[in-house]
């Protein structure tokens, strides 16, 4: 029945927001390709599936929450290419943040076999996946917004179609070239005050009420810099990946971002000196590590 979602994809972001689907009451089959994601995702509550092909013959909707869109392209042409039941698999919601431009040719391509592919990529980070209240961009017709609110709304507090297919993951990857570029020049700014004298903790607690706040000042800094925990669950590398992304989509649309190119040729470098898997918090090290703070 409507009550039964696929579920591709359970990592860092994925287990989260399926366990807030399975808490929802939803019947939740679930795939990954590591067997201790699976086996993890399991113990919530989510009916794990063998193979991909085996979700697709039995989820009229599956939501995919996979890296990039290399997984999202192949992993989506598995399912298309499954031969479906009535009840197989007619809606795809893409939760990943990918590529928009892909995005739209894969919704193309995807349209012969009778799929249809929503965009939903998300913002707020492990936490807000664990307590329901990540922000969801959608892209896609109304009519198709309508039609995956009940699967988003345990999955978000703000559920908001931005454009037609494409615009959520652009609009995601804008987001996280405004996070990238806070995160570096709050790292460059605390670099500067610490040196002159000035306490980490009463620059951040000052500019929280000032001008120079963001999500890095407000929450990032306080929460995985300071305390030195770097556990945010996002990787460096998947920042990375989306800087470029912005990036690529300025450059498509022959925009002047000299700022947003500054800042991901700076990402880029930073994510080449940390450990692979690196929370993207840490990109703040090297910097610290430098001026001996
Ligand atoms: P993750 O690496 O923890 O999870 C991705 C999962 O996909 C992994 O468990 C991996 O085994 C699985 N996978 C890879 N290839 C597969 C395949 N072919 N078939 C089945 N499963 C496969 O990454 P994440 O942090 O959960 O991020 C997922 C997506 O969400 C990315 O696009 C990321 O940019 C985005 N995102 C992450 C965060 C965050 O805070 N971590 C926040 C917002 C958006």
């Amino acid at each position: 029945g409507h009550r039964r979602v696929g579920f591709i994809g359970l990592g860092q972001m994925g287990r989260p927001m399926a366990r807030r689907l399975v808490a929802a009451g939803f019947d939740v089959h679930g795939f990954d390709a590591i067997e201790q994601v699976r086996t993890a995702a399991a113990d919530d509550g989510v009916r794990v599936a063998g193979t991909v092909e085996q979700v697709a013959r039995t989820c009229p909707v599956t939501i995919l929450m996979l890296p990039n869109s290399d997984v999202v392209d192949a992993v989506a042409g598995r399912i298309a290419a499954v031969d479906r039941p009535a009840d197989g698999c007619r809606t795809l919601i893409d939760m990943s943040s990918s590529e928009p431009a892909r995005t739209r040719l894969l919704s193309d391509r995807l349209e012969p076999s009778g799929i249809k592919l929503i965009d939903a990529p998300v913002s707020g980070g492990v936490s807000a996946a664990q307590a329901g209240t990540l922000t969801v961009m959608v892209g896609g017709s109304a009519e198709q917004f309508r039609a995956v609110a009940a699967w988003l709304a345990p999955i978000g507090k703000s559920v908001v179609q931005v454009g037609p297919v494409g615009a959520g993951h652009a609009l995601k990857a804008l987001n996280n070239l405004m996070s990238a570029c806070s995160m570096l020049i709050t790292a460059e700014a605390m670099t500067i005050a610490t040196k002159f004298g000035i306490e980490p903790s009463t620059a951040l607690e000052v500019v929280n009420s000032a001008s120079g706040r963001s999500g890095s000042t407000e929450a990032k800094f306080p929460r995985f810099v300071l305390p030195g925990t770097f556990d945010s669950g996002f990787t460096a590398a998947l920042m990375d990946k989306d800087v470029a992304i912005a990036t690529g989509l300025g450059r498509a649309l022959s925009v002047d971002t000299p700022l947003a190119e500054a800042v991901a040729a700076r990402w880029h470098e930073l994510t080449g000196q940390l450990r692979p898997g690196a929370d993207h918090t840490e990109v703040v090290r090297p910097l610290e590590a430098k001026h001996g703070l």
